[in-house]
């Protein structure tokens, strides 16, 4: 894995969150998305080489208003950018890490994703991401 892609933080309202973190960071966000395959609405801020992803919930059975409830709002996950997810979704699977799904996802700002379970990574919900290039 390479470095952390982005951390992503759960809230209740987006546009309320989003003007919090442009005051607390300094800077505007770059790109909001809509996440059908998620239910989520995201919001993007670039602090240095990392960037901050805000998550709302576009429906009750969404994995973020499911976290909500249990956890309340603040941090959902931590994105490691990868050069191959399908090859480090195997290698995860290999040595016994529970994968959220079979396949890679399309996710946000252009990403194939997958998700591990954090009841094997210590309470961490970990996200691998891969930059989908253009060719
Ligand atoms: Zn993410």
């Amino acid at each position: 894995m390479n470095k952390i892609e982005h951390i992503g933080i759960a809230v209740k309202n987006l546009q309320e969150a989003c003007s919090i973190y442009e005051s607390l960071l300094g800077i505007s966000c770059y790109k909001t998305e809509h996440v059908d395959s998620e239910g989520v609405n995201t919001a993007f801020f670039q602090t240095g080489a990392n960037k901050i992803e805000l998550l709302e919930a576009t429906h009750n059975d969404s994995p973020i208003a499911k976290f909500l409830e249990k956890r309340g709002e603040g941090i959902h996950h931590i994105a490691f950018d990868v050069d191959d997810i399908v090859q480090e979704m195997s290698r995860l699977k290999a040595q016994g890490f529970v994968l959220l799904s079979e396949e890679p996802k399309m996710g946000a700002d252009h990403k194939l994703v997958c998700f591990v379970h954090p009841k094997g990574t210590k309470g961490v919900l970990v996200e691998l991401c891969q930059e989908i290039k253009n060719s």
